[in-house]
């Protein structure tokens, strides 16, 4: 059964630090584009902002507009505010956590220049503590934000929710996440800004497919990474016997999400045939049951191509049949 995929760690603005940022109508297409029925939107951490506190307050403004304006897009939003504001801070949190109707704070220490175990960060997450929010906090294999420090700022605070971001750089750093999530309930982890099954196999494993979370880390990740590129097979200049089993078993053995078919028609002429079609609905039916998403499938010729997503949509017909019919939810 199709699940809905939930990106727990995604961002909305520019990093002051790389000046690579999304807005929100581009992080939509994004979403649309990698199969992510919902996010977790959370401000553009990272850097000291050129209009201090008055950048801050915006940014938050755009998260809290974002989700009104799509909250079946976005269940929850993080907001930021910088550690060095001191008590100007203290009340921006408060804003953001009230009036603003944001369930949380996003920190990135070792960007921001700050370490997790800092009493001005401390006095920030006192002014979040009696609302119960939920604290993502950016790992870094480093001393101001490594798992182990993380894991005593959620001891220390045990009415917030914490998230541990992308523990994933090092062994180390990982055996620590580990170990820290298990020693405290309310600290979970999300495996953002990586893409190896290992990765995952190796948490779900150590601390229980509940507390780890799906996480891109967009846009500073793509979350419709190529994970590989097989050959499936190769054909006569008219046939190719491609087995609906042979594909779907590339897709199981790379932990793929999605799927990208295409073949070519060396005649020249790209028009998909009634096999390419029947091909392409098997495709979607076995993909519906093994919850892995057919994007499209390309019939390439020479320099031009043709999309049967788009060829089916332009007949009027549902790209999900199967799910279109009913035969699933
Ligand atoms: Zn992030
Ligand atoms: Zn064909």
């Amino acid at each position: 059964m199709a699940q809905t995929i939930i990106d727990t760690h995604s961002h909305i603005g520019t990093t002051i630090r790389s000046g690579q940022g999304q807005d929100v109508a581009t992080w939509l297409e994004a979403m649309d584009a990698a199969g992510i029925g919902q996010s977790i939107i959370s401000v553009a951490a990272g850097g000291l902002q050129a209009g201090g506190l008055a950048d801050t307050r915006a940014m938050n403004e755009i998260i809290a507009n974002a989700l009104q304006q799509h909250p079946d897009r976005f269940p929850i939003g993080l907001g930021g505010i910088e550690v060095r504001h001191g008590e100007a801070g203290h009340a921006e949190v408060r804003r953001a956590l009230g009036e603003l109707g944001l369930r949380g704070m996003v920190f990135h220490a070792t960007f921001e220049g700050f370490s997790v175990d800092s009493p001005a960060f401390h006095a920030v997450l006192a002014a979040a503590g009696r609302r119960k929010a939920l604290i993502l906090l950016h790992s870094t294999p480093d001393g101001r934000a490594n798992p182990t420090a993380i894991g005593a700022v959620a001891a220390k605070f045990p009415n917030l929710t914490f998230v541990l971001g992308h523990p994933v750089f090092t062994e180390d750093q990982r055996k620590q996440a580990a170990a820290a999530v298990k020693a405290n309930a309310n600290l979970h982890l999300d495996l953002a800004y990586q893409d190896d099954p290992k990765t995952t196999e190796f948490f779900v494993t150590e601390v229980g497919a509940d507390r780890v979370y799906y996480g891109s880390d967009a846009p500073y990740f793509d979350p419709a990474k190529v994970i590989a590129t097989e050959v499936i097979a190769e054909g006569l200049p008219d046939a190719v016997d491609a087995r609906i089993a042979d594909v779907c078993a590339l897709a199981i053995r790379h932990r793929a999400v999605s799927l990208l078919v295409a073949h070519n028609h060396p005649s020249g002429d790209p028009t998909p045939s009634e096999y390419d079609y029947e091909l392409t609905k098997s495709l979607l039916v076995a993909g519906e049951l093994l919850d892995i998403r057919l994007i499209d499938h390309l019939i390439v010729a020479g320099s031009s191509y043709r999309s049967i997503h788009d060829e089916t949509l332009k007949k009027g017909a549902p790209w999900e049949l199967y799910r279109a019919a009913g035969g699933a939810s």
